[in-house]
């Protein structure tokens, strides 16, 4: 489609002839366009399809999500497209998600996509990244700035279509049993911190640790790790970790605002009559702003109960911590994009876009958020 002119889009919107499907596509909101030539017509035929997700069963917020998903799809087709959805380990193991879709084994499955790091390197870039973008600016990349393109492309040659399905805003910087005042505090520290802010731990003399998420408490308790990041207020506070760690630190470096995704099999999805499609696009656009809210609305409630009820003490990683951080993640991208060039090709347009949104932020998010009181 050829994009219109200023005068004319001006011209357009003030006598009301610029319908809004075609503001839509002329905005470049690609989540929303149809990409295959399956058949639109509308049949009664009923789909079944197998979700598989990365989270515990009926986890909060991101194994929720899953279900809302599932049901308003369902809601939405009237009863044509049914997805079952299993937890992790239900079906197959968590991190089995991704090839079991990939096969066929199963339709669509929930994830994050930092999680394929070892099949698909570029796969981080469209979750999180330290001192990286956070969840609107990661939104905007994704859904109107080239980022969704990109990801399609490479989930397309493991037979995939990647949907964004999510996102836990910024995270926190994780539950430590001694004070972080130098980056010589980190030498020899096992953490559980997965993705690439383990490699830049590592970098930082540190030893990231993986653990299940079921498996943190105890390995935190029994001094298999030394620290834990998880999420945010409201996880962290059911996961426990105050009853064992001395002090929450902020912020979360690593995770600014990391986005979750759906993964469905390309054949299967390009199969779907259209408006399936749409609708399964249509759910997860909803859910991409349902889990962004509920995680905003539910930190905000279990800050106060840490603070106030649990006397947990929250301290602030010094200026000069963050700094060299900083500078190991530099390195540590520059490893990964040096290697492969799909994540040098990735990388280059989520830096510019990165850069771009930081000049705009100086603006007006940051200057609006140092001119309040907070
Ligand atoms: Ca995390």
């Amino acid at each position: 489609m050829k994009p219109l002119s200023r005068k004319n889009f001006i011209k357009g919107v003030a006598l009301g002839t610029i319908s809004l499907p075609f503001v839509i596509r002329s905005c470049g909101a690609d989540n929303f366009a149809q990409q295959s030539s399956s058949p639109n017509v509308i049949t009664n035929k009923k789909y079944q399809w197998k979700m598989v997700t990365t989270w515990p069963p009926n986890f909060p917020v991101l194994g929720e999500g899953c279900n809302l998903f599932a049901e308003w799809v369902k809601e939405m087709s009237g009863g044509r497209l049914e997805i079952k959805v299993y937890g992790g380990g239900e079906l197959v193991p968590p991190l089995q998600a991704f090839d079991a879709v990939r096969s066929g084994a199963a339709d669509i499955g929930s994830g994050a996509a930092y999680y394929w790091a070892g099949k698909a390197p570029a796969s981080q870039f469209f979750a999180s990244v330290p001192f990286g973008m956070n969840a609107q600016q990661l939104n905007a990349w994704i859904i109107s700035g080239g980022g969704i393109e990109l990801w399609k492309e490479l989930y397309g040659q493991y037979n995939l279509v990647p949907m964004l399905g999510g996102n836990t805003g910024v995270q926190m910087g994780g539950w430590f049993n001694k004070e972080i005042n130098s980056i010589a505090d980190l030498k020899g520290l096992k953490m559980r911190i997965p993705g690439l802010g383990g490699k830049v731990l590592e970098k930082a003399g540190g030893s990231p640790v993986l653990l299940a998420g079921g498996e943190i408490y105890t390995g935190l308790e029994r001094g298999i790790i030394d620290a834990t990041e998880w999420i945010g207020p409201y996880h962290d506070h059911k996961m426990g970790f105050y009853q064992i760690a001395k002090y929450y630190y902020s912020p979360g470096w690593h995770e600014t605002g990391t986005a979750l995704e759906f993964f469905m099999n390309k054949e299967r999805y390009e199969k779907l009559p259209k408006d399936l499609q749409a609708i399964l696009q249509t759910a997860a656009m909803r859910l991409n702003i349902w889990m962004l809210s509920e995680f905003e609305a539910k930190n905000t409630i279990y800050l106060a109960k840490l603070i106030n009820e649990e006397k947990v003490d929250i301290r602030f990683y010094p200026e000069e911590v963050l700094t060299q951080l900083r500078e190991f993640t530099e390195q540590s991208i520059s490893d990964i994009t040096s290697a492969d060039p799909f994540s040098k090709k990735v990388y280059e347009s989520y830096d510019k876009f990165r850069k771009q949104a930081g000049d705009w932020s100086k603006l007006t998010e940051k200057a609006f958020y140092n001119n309040i009181q907070i």
